[in-house]
């Protein structure tokens, strides 16, 4: 269990001290401004106590890429920045060791341009993911929450996006919790989350699954909105955070909250709770489970 670092003073510095506050056994960070385009190069001495940091604790980490990034988009120097951006964090990843590099799904944007848009990841970012080692870090793909013309925000839009890819064995999946709610996946109904976690599985196949952002929502299912809010505290509640982790598709597999961190007058509590709640139902064994209401 781990979080989304909320990084001041430095990715080495900054960064672990953060992990160490909240308590992560896996963490995610930006590696530039998540809102910029711009490739920051990363500061080597930082780099390197990073990856110390990092193996010193045995915590995974991830990179997650800015939020402008969309290989689908319809103007071509969006493409352009985005291939390079992820490229660019990919390089980065390599550097840091990371075991993954999160990018989201991205849009279409315009009408009748799916095909289309799924033909530039075949002919855009396959090429990239050819590129890279053997030994990864892989790319996970992460659904968002179906706004404007998703390419992927339901677990089965998945298949058609894996296969533009060709199935590349460094494609993985990063599963957001409230990005499936909002996309429609009723994840609070009993069974729900292992539903969704089956049919991921079916969709892609085992062993893709790389990283979970575990994130409560605050708004409804299939609202198609994207507002995090701390687990438990939201319409998606505890009962299918236990069923996650009970997933056997989730064994082993870091789990990350991105959600609100700053509670109770403390930058980082709000984060140290998620965590230890979720390791407290991680811990559960499955008879003694609450049941979803
Ligand atoms: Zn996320």
């Amino acid at each position: 269990m781990g979080a989304q670092l909320q990084i001041k003073g430095g990715l080495a510095r900054g960064g672990l001290a953060y992990t160490d506050a909240v308590g992560a056994e896996a963490v995610q960070v930006f590696v530039g401004n998540p809102r910029g385009w711009r490739l920051t190069p990363g500061d080597p001495a930082q780099d390197a106590l990073f990856v110390e940091g990092c193996a010193e604790r045995s915590v995974p980490s991830f990179i997650h890429t800015p939020y402008l990034v969309n290989v689908g988009s319809p103007t071509e120097a969006t493409v352009e920045q985005s291939i390079a951006c992820i490229a660019h964090n990919l390089a980065r990843g390599t550097r840091l060791g990371v075991r993954g590099v999160v990018v989201h799904a991205g849009s279409a944007v315009g009408e009748d341009r799916y095909e289309a848009a799924l033909r530039q990841l075949h002919d855009r970012l396959l090429p990239v993911l050819e590129s890279l080692p053997d030994d990864g870090p892989r790319l996970l793909i992460e659904p968002t929450a179906g706004g404007g013309k998703a390419l992927a925000a339901t677990v089965e839009d998945l298949g058609p996006y894996f296969a533009a890819l060709e199935g590349h064995p460094l494609l993985g999946v990063c599963f957001d919790t409230c990005h499936a709610w909002a996309a429609g996946h009723d994840l609070a109904a009993p069974g729900g989350m292992s539903a969704t976690l089956d049919t991921l599985e079916t969709v892609v196949g085992p062993g893709r699954l790389g990283l979970v952002h575990a994130n409560d929502s605050l708004d409804e299912c299939g609202s198609k909105r994207d507002r995090h809010t701390n687990i438990g505290e939201g319409a998606i509640g505890v009962a299918p955070f236990a069923e996650l982790l009970a997933h056997p598709s989730t064994s082993g597999v870091p789990v990350v909250v991105e959600t609100p961190s700053e509670r109770d007058g403390s930058p980082t509590a709000g984060h140290k709770r998620d965590i230890d709640l979720l390791r407290s139902l991680a811990d559960v064994p499955s008879e003694s489970r609450p049941t979803a209401a």
